[in-house]
């Protein structure tokens, strides 16, 4: 169970820590719901990026958690951001991180934010056949174009974006129009721009992606006497949220792709990486404080102070997490608790089926692999308001970003 935990997670005394803080003394300084990043796994996550790729530029996938101290740490180590909206672009730029390590996507950009990413000296991505102007209009200078592949990503359908269907980027036909329309616009084409899905656990499908680009890329080439400076392989490495995942390391996800660029394509390119997933998901663990504990028929549930508003990946794709009973976190698991949220809907089910000691109302369960796409995706629901996040290290937790609160709410009534 630790493994799905970030890298500093012991059991001291019986007890979960992070970072080397008991996580009872996180619940009471922080309240629960907290969700608590481990800084070390994201440098070590980031590392193991540069270790596999050195000459690459490695851009975070923002949209995965949007936080600025975060992407702080991230461009502590090289990182920059891949960012796809107005939004995530200031998160960025809040951090400190210059436009050249700012890759703007989106599959429906509006002009303020093509203008705004003008401004910032990103590289944008191009992604519609309307864009190609509106870009140029709006000052943008440097651009790659996205290429749908037509390749079916071994992934939630919700999450895969390179199939024939997808509503991302262009097929290659398309491809090739918008990269001759977008150089005679004056358009600095700098490469392009492939990325197949999230929480992929193979490669495969991932290099035979990079052997469609190269073949477009060969293509253009010697139809047109165009030639890339930049190949970027966008994201998609999986975590594991529980034990039954079994994704490739950093290294065997990423040398296969680097080496089938570098086989394939003789003339020096910059490589660019957008991992969002595999850079902060697993530094991340939600604490909840369990409340009601009841039998219903042959169920019996623990519920919890948090649920499908900062974390509706069970809903959203069918996520199935693990749990851990952080206070009590070395007595053997007794049976089988369904850990139930606390929104009303039958649907608000956070785990179907937890293996823990019996719960008890004021125990802290601790969810692992909860650091990327959860808070992200979370809402204000039943007029919840989100939680608080803390990064750990060495003894210390840092705020990085506080509670919401009723009043926050009640401010945009009118
Ligand atoms: C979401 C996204 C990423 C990051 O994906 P992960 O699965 O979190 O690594 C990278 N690039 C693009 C274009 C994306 O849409």
């Amino acid at each position: 169970m630790l493994e799905l935990f970030p890298e500093s997670a012991r059991i001291e005394g019986g007890e979960l820590a992070l970072g080397e803080v008991p996580v009872s003394r996180l619940a009471a300084e922080h309240g629960t719901p907290l969700v608590v990043y481990c800084a070390e796994t994201i440098r070590a996550q980031a590392r193991a990026y540069r270790g596999a790729a050195p000459d690459a530029l490695v851009v975070y996938g923002t949209k995965a958690f949007a936080n600025v101290a975060l992407l702080r740490l991230l461009a502590g180590e090289g990182v920059g951001a891949d960012v796809s909206t107005l939004g995530e672009l200031e998160f960025a730029r809040a951090a400190g991180i210059d436009g050249e390590r700012i890759v703007f996507h989106g599959n429906n950009k509006s002009i303020e934010e093509l203008h705004a990413a003008a401004e910032a000296g990103a590289l944008v991505v191009l992604d519609a056949p309307w864009e190609v102007d509106a870009a140029a209009d709006a000052g943008v200078r440097r651009v790659l174009v996205r290429l749908t592949p037509g390749v079916e990503a071994a992934t939630h359908r919700s999450i895969a974006t390179a199939h024939d269907e997808s509503k991302f980027g262009f097929a290659p036909k398309a491809a090739a129009a918008a990269l001759v329309r977008a150089r005679d616009r004056g358009l600095d084409v700098a490469g392009v721009h492939v990325h197949i899905g999230s929480q992929l656990l193979r490669t495969d499908e991932s290099v035979l992606a990079v052997e469609r680009l190269l073949a477009f890329l060969a293509e253009m080439r010697d139809r047109h006497g165009w030639t890339p400076q930049v190949v970027d392989l966008g994201g998609g490495l999986g975590i594991r949220h529980n034990r039954d995942e079994h994704p490739p390391s950093v290294a065997e996800f990423v040398g296969p792709l680097v080496r089938a660029v570098r086989e394939g394509w003789r003339e020096p390119v910059q490589l660019v990486l957008e991992p969002g997933r595999s850079l902060v998901g697993r530094a991340g663990v939600t604490l909840y404080r369990v409340g009601a504990v009841k039998g219903n028929g042959s169920v019996v549930y623990a519920a919890i102070d948090g649920g499908m508003s900062d974390n509706p990946r069970p809903q959203l794709y069918g996520a199935r997490y693990e749990a851990l009973l952080a206070n009590r976190a070395d007595e053997p698991p007794d049976g089988v608790y369904r850990i139930a949220g606390k929104h009303c809907e039958s649907g608000d089910v956070l785990i179907e089926a937890a293996e823990l000691p019996h719960p008890r109302p004021g125990d802290l369960l601790a969810v692992p692999a909860t650091g990327a796409y959860t808070l992200a995706l979370g809402s204000t629901y039943n007029g919840v308001p989100r939680p608080a996040v803390v990064l750990v290290e060495d003894g210390e937790a840092r705020l990085i970003r506080r509670r919401e609160t009723v009043e926050e709410l009640l401010r945009f009534e009118t």
